[in-house]
């Protein structure tokens, strides 16, 4: 029995690995397919979704190589950023979430790149990160300190 929130599954049709709520009886692939969840095998299942988000992006990853799919938890290796996204995802305050993104990657890295931003909002499903370096300049709360690198003043 599945117990978990979340799962991977793989489409028979189109063989994109996609997250489902476990809970749902069918799903509809974007190829159109419509996927029976009950005929279906999990190959991962976990209660966060960043972990879903994680998973299926190596899934397709694995997938795209020709490889089959191997996934495991990343207990104790997680990914600095996504403990980072969720913490900030959780804040409602545009402004105060954006200044922890700045603080907290000025501790994790010293100076930080557009592209350290962007992995972080694409963990947290909202915000662009050129957003939030612009706006987090317009309010002087980072610097530029050289082409393109960034520091929380
Ligand atoms: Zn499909």
């Amino acid at each position: 029995m599945i117990t978990m929130k979340y799962g991977v599954i793989v489409c028979p049709k189109c063989g994109k690995a996609r997250g489902v709520e476990t809970k749902k009886k069918t799903t509809s692939c974007q190829c159109g397919r419509e996927i029976v969840l009950s005929k279906t095998r999990f190959e991962f299942t976990t209660d966060s979704p960043l972990e879903l988000a994680d998973a299926v992006a190596q899934a397709n990853e694995q997938l795209a190589g020709g490889e089959k799919i191997k996934l495991e938890k990343r207990r104790g290796k997680k990914n600095p950023y996504s403990k980072l996204a969720e913490s900030a995802k959780a804040i409602k305050d545009p402004m105060e979430r954006m200044r922890i993104i700045a603080l907290h990657l000025t501790e994790l890295k010293g100076d930080f790149l557009l592209e350290d931003v962007r992995q972080i909002t694409s963990l947290m499903g909202k915000d662009s990160p050129e957003d939030v370096i612009a706006r987090l300049k317009e309010h002087n709360l980072i610097y530029e300190t050289a082409d393109g690198k960034f520091r929380y003043v």
